[in-house]
Order: structure tokens, then sequence, then C-alpha cells
């Protein structure tokens, strides 16, 4: 089966083709053009997914050594995201799936997220159901039990800020260029994770708090530049490093939680911030400190593409599940 897989829900436009769950190809044209902004500005985004949409979508098929009359479905990111973004990939994939006559399915990106496991790759385990997901990207923060490929349960959840963000918005008050997380990453791994304690919030049950440890990083840094102007350039690495610490133990509280509680112990991880070095390392640690199970996915899965969207698409295709024509993109959506 050859799918066809479009993703733009943000600020890259992607499209992948699959043959059953291997990945033959899967482009992703980012957005310079939010750089100096310090955030993804909405209609630029769309503007640029209108220029990238078409060449992305032919370079996937070409590099995938097919024709576009071999395609069997084409999947789609139906939300959640930008709407103007997610207007322009869900209009190509319907206009294509009604010329070349061929069903279309729409994707729930952040069940995309964890399904991304599920991509046959070499040196990848696939995880089995039942298993805990942490899905941690720009826009979530969640802890999902999932049971099957569309049986799935949200068990907790950011109540305010995603860890993205946190990442994002501390680094921006270091002065760090967006998007700041992978850069507090490369900086931590040179720094003491120890040096500067910040407390982490009390938040009931499985659910998540970020805005609280934002606003401490905040007053923390302008308090030590006001003594010191030189603060953040000679300790950047300590605290970016305690900054990251403090995170990953907010994000290990809650999972072991939520192995307490559910007696699960396959932990995967999706979404863009589990390109985090730090989280990787310590959820690898957890399978002989725990003896858990937990799965890491490739890095180029970890962000937004669109062979995630093309999984789930290959395996909705096997159950006929189709969507008609008049689906429509939705900027949030339920699970
Ligand atoms: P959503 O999936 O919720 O709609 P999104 O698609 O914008 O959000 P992703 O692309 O999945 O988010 O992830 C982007 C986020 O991941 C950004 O906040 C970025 O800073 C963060 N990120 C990427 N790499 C790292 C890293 N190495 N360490 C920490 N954060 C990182
Ligand atoms: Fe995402």
């Amino acid at each position: 089966i050859y799918t066809l897989a479009i993703e733009s829900s943000c600020d890259d436009t992607s499209a992948a083709v699959l043959c059953n769950d291997k990945v033959l190809s899967n482009i992703v044209a980012g957005q310079k053009v939010h750089e100096e902004y310090g955030g993804v500005v909405p209609e630029l985004a769309s503007r640029a997914h209108q220029q990238n949409i078409v060449p992305v979508v032919e370079m996937a098929i070409k590099k995938a050594g097919i024709s576009k009359e071999n395609l069997n479905c084409i999947a789609f990111t139906q939300g959640p995201g930008l709407m103007g973004s997610l207007l322009v990939g869900g209009s190509f994939a319907k206009s294509l799936s009604l010329g070349l006559n061929i069903p279309l399915i729409a994707i729930n990106h952040m069940k995309a997220h964890i399904l991304a496991h599920f991509i046959d790759e070499d040196g990848y385990d696939k995880p089995t159901f039942p298993f805990i997901a942490l899905t941690i990207s720009g826009g979530h923060t969640q802890i999902v039990k999932v049971s099957s490929f569309f049986d799935m349960e949200i068990i907790g959840e950011t109540t305010d800020d995603a860890v993205g963000e946190a990442f994002d918005k501390s680094a921006k008050i270091l002065g760090l260029p967006y998007p700041g997380g992978p850069l507090i990453d490369k900086y931590a791994q040179l720094g003491n994770p120890k040096a500067f304690p910040f407390t982490k919030p009390k938040v009931d049950g499985l659910n998540f708090s970020f805005s609280g440890l934002k606003t401490q990083i905040l007053y923390f840094v302008q308090k030590k530049v006001a003594e010191n102007e030189n603060f953040i350039v000679e300790n950047l690495n300590d605290i970016c490093a305690s900054i990251q610490y403090t995170i990953i133990q907010i994000l290990m509280d809650k999972l072991k939680l939520a192995v307490a509680e559910t007696g699960i112990t396959q932990i995967t991880i999706g979404g863009g911030v589990s390109a985090n070095s730090g989280i990787r390392n310590t959820l690898k640690e957890a399978e002989t400190k725990y003896g858990w199970k937990t799965y890491i996915p490739k890095f180029e899965y970890t962000t937004d593409n669109a062979a995630m969207i093309g999984i789930v698409g290959y395996y909705n295709f096997l159950e006929e599940n189709f969507s008609t024509s008049d689906v429509v993109s939705k900027a949030r959506i339920e699970f």
C-alpha cells in the first residue's frame, strides 16, 4: 500500500510516501521567516505553506521512486494546529484525492506524534499495546494511555504552558534566539544540573503546569543580572543545565505516577521536545533504574513530519477508515 502523507499544522511543510509501514521519503521544508519575530507568525506560515506544498509533495513522490498513479491513499493532518496552515495541506490533500480518485484519510496530529513509533525502521523496536505515551511538543504536554491504534485516552496534560514553551520561553529570558529549546539542550550538556535549584510546581494527579517555572526563572535571572550584569554569559551552561534538569524531574515524577496508577511499564515519548538529549538519557536510565521498557523515536520522527501522519494513515487504510470530501480542518480537535 502506497500512502502519501501531508503535514502542515504549524510552520513546517512536509510530505512523505510510505510503502506499508516503511518510509520511502519524508521531506520537510522549514520556514526561516519566523526567526526574526521570536515565534511562529500564523499568516506568514500559511503563505509559506502555499509556496512549499507543490514542490514538497512532488519531491516526496519523486524521491520515493513511484509516480502519483501508484498511490493508494492520501493522509493529511486535520488538526490540531494553526487554521491557516492546516487549510493549505487539507485543501491540497482533498483536491489530489479527488483528482486521483483514491481515499482521503484525516489524521489527528497528536495521535501521529504517538504512533510514529510504528514506522518500520532498522534498529528501532515497536511498542506493544497497552503503553504509556508522553507527548512533549511546542503546543502540548500529554500523558496518554494507548490501548490500540484507535483507542487512546489522555490521562494527564498541561494546565497552562507546554514543555516546548517552557524551554523556548526560558531561552528567551536568557536572550537566546527562537526556538531556544535545542540551544538549552546544547548548553545544558556542558553545565552542572544542580548549580541553581528551581522548585517544581505542585500539581495534583497526572497534570502539569509550567508557567510558574517560567516566572521563577525570570525573577531569578533578573535578580542575578542586577547583581552582576555578566551573570548570564558567565553561567549560561549551568543555568541551562539547571532549567533542563528541573523540567526533566517534573516529567519523570508524573511518569512514575502514571506507571504506579496504570501498572503499565512500557513508555514511549514523542513530539519535538523528545529530541532533548537529557530526556533521552534519563529515559534510557529508567530502564535499569525502574525496570521500564522505554521507546525513543528516531530524531527525524520527533519534530513535525509527514511520515508520522503516513503511518497512522496506513493503519486507518487497513480498517477502511476513510474521510469524506466534506471533512474540515480543525484548530482544536478531540482525541
Ligand atoms: P504541537 O505538536 O503541539 O502542535 P509543534 O508541532 O509546534 O507543537 P514540535 O515541532 O513537535 O512542536 O516541537 C517543537 C518544540 O520542540 C519547540 O518548542 C522546540 O524548542 C522543542 N525542541 C526541539 N528540540 C529540542 C531539544 N533538543 N530540547 C528541548 N526542546 C526542543
Ligand atoms: Fe507537532
